[in-house]
Parts: structure tokens; C-alpha cells; sequence
């Protein structure tokens, strides 16, 4: 048997291992084996943390936003080079595809590939002669050091919504990853190190609520970056902001997507397949809910069904396979439930996907893809995230009913639409209260040149991760009202 990696911290550019006596199992969902140990970092390792990310602060944010790319040029071959190795790491530890996996570090590529027009993003703006011989200018400055609490589902790319802009803008950086994913974090940091980045500008804290704590009450801490479920989306964003931080959280999701009759049959239920039940339905961008429009009804569910049933279950690391396990035990149990709660309210089993024979995963946490019909909109399987791969169908007779319910829900993250009729597109995309639509898609992802947008719970502030509205985020701005006589 090969010694588990040990996880450690980086901070100041130095590898070190916690001091902390509780220490959590890093699990492979696939199989159950016990991976490795993640230390619960203590309120002192993330001080620690900090005042190296605040020792840094000055000379990066004098360095200028030219030479501060030049460490993301290095980092993206680096990605680039190690993506295969990254990839395997995402798969053990977190058990979606290996393409999956190395779709999801395209994402983070990309994302640095856009922070690196900072020097362009970052620029200001002014007016001459607002008033005669007065001018006056708008620059914009870093924030300081900022930090990033990450979820497991995506355990490469998520701090890449973040960190790349943070670092270009002139902040320095904390990223938390979640305790159930550490490993990913630990190869991509040894990456950060062979930029050549200056000590401090970038830092990594395991651990986890209680760590997360210690990153929200921490003083010299200015801006978080928080993406996670509803629940903790929702304490995270009002802690931090008592703490007087500036703070965007994303949350959870219930995304659904509509099919209308006029939708071409094999192209939406593939789409439909690969939403619902790509990376096991464990996804924020998921379809979890699908409305078939009139018609669609006469051809949907049992497409779908069909797909659902041929899906190439098993372990994410053989290359055949087309949906992993799920990440817990807890979650398949949870998942589990769910559906059994959804069959006591009314609900039709089309397919059930519990308590499947794996070969060779016999301990993995796995749920084969589940479709659900005759869902009560009201009920749990319509309304609470499942983030697994179940999916709940609804008929109903016009589209205007499934806006309706859609715009009824809590959630904000995502819906689709299928269609062949521009008009009922644009109806669609002007009325959804939801925001990231896709039309004849079936993730609707903002690539890295757009904001993740997301509405209602699930999201929380007001600029969101990617794009401009990263470097409004992680920068203030300052406005200089100049006159010489
Ligand atoms: P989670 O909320 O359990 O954990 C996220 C992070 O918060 C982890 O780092 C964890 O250590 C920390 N944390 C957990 N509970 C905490 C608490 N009580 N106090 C302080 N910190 C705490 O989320 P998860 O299960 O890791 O991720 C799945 C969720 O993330 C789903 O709801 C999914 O929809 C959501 N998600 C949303 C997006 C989006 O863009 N909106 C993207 C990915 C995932």
C-alpha cells in the first residue's frame, strides 16, 4: 500500500502541517477507500495565514498589473501541462469522469487566460474640464487580502472564478477548499509555487467550519468569496458582512428546464441526459426538474427514460464510464430518501437508480440515474435541492404555466428552454426570474469572459464571480478630482 499525501498548508511560500489534532478521512466515493487525512486548521494557522497575506500586500500591489500576469502566463502552461495529473486527482477524490474532470480544468484555464487582461479590465476612467482647469478620474485600487471558501463538487475550477482576478488586481489570497476535496488544492499550489510568485500573494488554510470562522472574524481579512449551499451561503454572507468584509456568496440550485413540442427529440433528451445526470447530478448548473410542454409529453419521458437507463455507471477513472458516485454515503442515503419521499407523495417511478451493483466499487456511493414523473410542484422533489442524479418531470399545457412555476421557486441559478421558435425563446429569456438561461443548452455555464450570475437563493451580494464583475469585486475605486493653476 502507497503512504497517503500528507495535506498540508501553504502559507508564505513554505509547505506546513497543521498542528491540529482533528483530522477528517479524505474518501474516494468510488470505492470507500480512505485516501488520505485532512487537518481542521486552528483560529491560529489562518492568522497565520493572513499576516503573511498582509506582509505581501504592498510590494504585489506596486507591482505593476503587467508584471503581475506574467505569473498567470506561467501558471496556464503549467495547467496546461499538468491537466491529465490534475484530472486523475479530481476523479479519485471526487469521483465525477475523467473528462468531467478535465472539462472542469478547461474552465479554470480559461479563467486565467481572462484575468490576464487585467491591465486592460483594471483600467479607470476620467473627464477633463469638469469644471474649467478641474479634471477628474476614477482609478481603481486592490481590496487587500481576500479569501475564497470553496465547495467539493468542482475542487479545481471554483477558485479559479476567484483567485486569478484577486491576484491581478494587486490582492493577496487565502483559498479554503472543502474538507471533503483537499487534495486537488494541494497539486494546484504546488503549480502557484513553480510561478515563482512572490511569498505570501498566495495562500492555502485547510480545515472547516471552524476554520471558515476563523477566516470570517479575521481583521485584516477585507473581501470573501464563498460558494456552497444555500444554507451556509445565507449565515456566511450576513457573518461577513457584520464582520464589515465585503462578500459574494453563491448557493444552491433547483434548475429546470422546459421542452416544447416543437424541440428536436434526440438532440434535448441527450442535452437533458447530460445536465441531469453529468457529474451525478452534482452540479450548481444541474437540471433536476423538467417540464414537457402539450405534446413533448407524447415523447419526452420516455426518451429520457430510455437514455437514463443506458447510462455507463461505475468508477470515474475507467474511461468508458459516463456517471461517477455521489460524494458521501450521507449524500447517497440523503438522496435516497428524497426519493422515497417523492414516491409516498404521488410521484411515478420511470426509473429507479437506488441501490445499484457496481463491479469492483461494492463500497462507493452510488445511484444510478433516477427519473421521477407526475411530480407534485409543490412537493419536496420539485422544490429542494436533490444534488444527485434524479429527475423530476412535470406536464404541463403551455409554456406560460411553467414560467409561472419556475418563477414561483426559491432558486435562481439556472433554466433552459428547447425549442425551435425564436419568439417563445425570447418570451422565455425576457419572463424567467433566473439568472443564467440557455436556449438549446443544456448547462447553461457562463464561460470565464461573463459573470456567473445566479438570482434569489442562490446567490448572495451583488457582483458575482468571472468577468468584470470579478474585478469589480476585488478591486475599490477611488475617484480623483484634480486642478493645477
Ligand atoms: P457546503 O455549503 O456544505 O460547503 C461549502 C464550504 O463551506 C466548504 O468549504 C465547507 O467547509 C464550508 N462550510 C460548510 N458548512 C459550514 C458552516 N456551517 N459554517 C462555515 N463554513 C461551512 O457545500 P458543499 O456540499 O461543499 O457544495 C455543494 C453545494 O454547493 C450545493 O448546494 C451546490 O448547489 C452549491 N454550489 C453552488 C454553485 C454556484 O455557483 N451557485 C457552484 C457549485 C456548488
Amino acid at each position: 500500500m502507497t503512504e497517503p499525501t500528507p495535506i498540508l498548508n501553504y502559507i508564505d511560500n513554505t509547505w506546513l502541517q497543521s498542528e491540529s489534532t482533528e483530522m477528517l478521512d479524505v474518501t474516494n466515493p468510488a470505492t470507500g477507500e480512505v485516501l488520505t487525512t485532512v487537518p481542521l486548521s486552528p483560529d491560529e494557522e489562518v492568522h497565520q495565514a493572513a499576516t503573511a497575506a498582509v506582509s505581501a500586500f504592498d510590494e504585489w500591489r506596486r507591482t505593476p498589473p503587467v508584471h503581475r500576469v506574467q505569473y498567470l502566463f506561467k501558471l496556464k502552461n503549467l495547467l496546461e501541462e499538468n491537466i491529465d495529473d490534475i484530472a486523475q486527482t479530481i476523479t479519485l477524490e471526487c469521483g465525477k469522469t475523467l473528462a468531467e474532470s478535465k472539462g472542469e480544468m478547461r474552465r479554470a484555464i480559461e479563467n486565467v487566460e481572462v484575468a490576464c487582461g487585467i491591465p486592460t479590465l483594471m483600467q479607470g476612467t476620467n473627464l477633463e474640464d469638469i469644471a474649467t482647469g478641474i479634471d477628474e478620474f476614477m482609478i481603481r485600487q486592490p481590496v487587500g487580502v481576500c479569501a475564497v471558501i470553496a465547495p467539493f463538487n468542482f475542487p479545481g475550477m471554483i477558485t479559479f472564478w476567484f483567485l486569478p482576478y484577486a491576484i491581478a488586481c494587486g490582492n493577496t489570497y487565502i483559498v479554503k477548499p472543502s474538507e471533503k476535496v483537499p487534495l486537488t488544492m494541494q497539486k494546484i499550489f504546488h503549480l502557484l509555487e513553480q510561478t515563482g510568485l512572490p511569498k505570501g500573494v498566495v495562500n492555502l488554510i485547510n480545515g472547516g467550519q471552524e476554520t471558515v470562522n476563523a477566516i470570517l472574524e479575521h481583521p485584516a481579512i477585507s473581501a470573501i468569496s464563498f460558494v456552497g449551499s444555500t444554507a451556509t451561503a445565507k449565515s456566511i454572507y450576513a457573518k461577513a458582512a457584520a464582520h464589515g468584509k465585503r462578500v459574494q456568496c453563491q448557493g444552491g440550485a433547483k434548475n429546470p428546464l422546459i421542452i416544447l413540442p416543437d424541440a428536436d427529440p434526440q438532440f434535448t433528451v441527450n442535452a437533458t441526459a447530460d445536465s441531469a445526470f453529468g457529474c451525478a447530478g452534482q452540479r450548481c448548473l444541474a437540471a433536476s426538474l423538467a417540464f414537457a410542454v402539450g405534446g413533448a409529453q407524447n415523447w419526452f419521458p420516455n426518451a429520457i427514460s430510455d437514455v437514463a437507463t443506458d447510462r455507463v455507471v461505475g468508477n470515474g477513472l475507467d474511461e468508458h464510464v459516463e456517471m461517477g458516485p455521489v460524494i458521501t454515503p450521507e449524500s447517497q442515503k440523503r438522496i435516497e430518501g428524497t426519493i422515497q419521499t417523492g414516491i409516498e407523495a404521488g410521484a411515478r417511478v420511470l426509473v429507479d437508480g437506488r441501490y445499484p451493483s457496481i463491479s469492483d466499487c461494492e463500497n462507493g456511493n452510488f445511484i444510478r440515474p433516477t427519473v421521477l414523473s407526475n411530480i407534485d410542484p409543490q412537493g419536496e422533489i420539485a422544490k429542494t435541492e436533490i444534488f444527485g442524479p434524479v429527475l423530476g418531470l412535470i406536464h404541463v399545457k403551455t409554456i406560460d404555466e411553467a414560467i409561472e412555476l419556475i418563477n414561483s421557486g426559491n432558486y435562481g441559478n439556472m433554466a433552459c428552454l428547447f425549442t425551435r421558435s425564436g419568439a417563445a425563446a425570447r418570451k422565455f429569456r425576457y419572463e424567467a426570474q433566473i439568472g443564467n438561461i440557455g436556449i438549446n443548452i443544456g448547462v447553461a455555464a457562463p464561460m470565464a469572459f461573463f459573470p456567473f450570475s445566479g438570482w434569489k437563493d442562490s446567490f448572495f451580494g451583488d457582483l458575482h464571480g468571472q468577468s468584470w464583475d470579478a474585478v469589480d469585486f476585488f478591486t475599490q475605486k477611488k475617484v480623483i478630482v484634480e486642478r493645477w493653476n
